[in-house]
């Protein structure tokens, strides 16, 4: 009997907060002064840097595919950067803080960025980052929410959209970088059950929300949670981002798809 209680409370215990986890973390920009309500000053970046270094392990949102997908088994906290949608800051000014802590972590591109002009990464830049060992994904053509349809459009013109964001930018990151483009982050993390059977057959291994959550191994790699750091996060509120969270407190507007 005594057992039996004991091996219940154990498997409670490891079930909750003993758990090791994943926390994927987003920035958009590091700028020297915040402009928008998604920049974080280079002084904070930097702070938040020190935090993980003294804190867990960073790592590459590969290794964390890996370990999702249970091939690689999960030894500690750990936590991926990720940075979306390509602003020249990541290069700038993300880059050299990230290459000093040797720091692992992944940029999502919208293909359309690159036209963008003197705020937006160019190819060359990508590519510098590539020759570090950071990994770029896709995050569609033109940025837009892929969850809702234009006015008056046809299932099928609705398909081919998709098929454009998902298929094209996948392509064109490809054959600009050189390497296989592997992930992709929803633009604005919407998506619905057809957006995530295109991106399936479209050939992404994971694919990235803005659910405030953390992940663990077995969960489903085609909506992974992501935490946005942001203007309004504080040294205490980054630190509580890392803080083990109930999925059962899942908010009723985040359909399960
Ligand atoms: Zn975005």
């Amino acid at each position: 009997m005594l057992k039996i209680f004991i091996a219940v409370l154990f498997m409670g215990f490891t079930l909750n907060a003993a758990d090791p986890w994943i926390n994927i973390i987003l920035y958009h920009r590091v700028v020297p002064k915040t402009v928008g309500a998604y920049d974080v000053t280079v002084e904070d970046f930097e702070k938040q840097m020190e935090y993980l270094k003294e804190s867990y392990d960073v790592i590459s949102l590969s290794d964390a595919v890996d370990c999702i997908r249970q091939v690689k088994p999960l030894k500690n906290k750990s936590v991926v950067i990720t940075f979306d949608d390509g602003d020249v800051s990541i290069y700038n000014n993300a880059f050299p803080v990230l290459k000093k802590f040797r720091f692992p972590f992944s940029v999502f591109i919208y293909t359309n960025v690159v036209q963008e002009g003197p705020h937006a990464m160019k190819w060359s830049h990508m590519k510098q980052l590539l020759d570090y060992g950071a990994e770029i994904g896709s995050h569609s053509v033109s940025h837009s929410n892929l969850q809702r349809r234009l006015k008056d459009e046809s299932d099928e013109q609705y398909l081919a959209r998709l098929r454009h964001e998902l298929v094209d930018s996948k392509n064109l990151l490809e054959s600009s970088l050189g390497v296989p483009v592997r992930y992709f982050a929803y633009p604005y993390g919407r998506y619905n059950r057809t957006v995530k059977e295109e991106a399936v057959k479209a050939g992404y291994e994971a694919i990235l929300t803005v659910r405030g959550y953390e992940n663990f191994p077995g969960d489903d790699l085609m909506r992974l949670n992501r935490r946005i750091v942001e203007k309004s996060t504080t040294p205490e509120s980054f630190i509580k981002t890392f803080t083990v969270q109930q999925r059962e407190s899942l908010k009723d507007g985040d359909k399960d798809f």
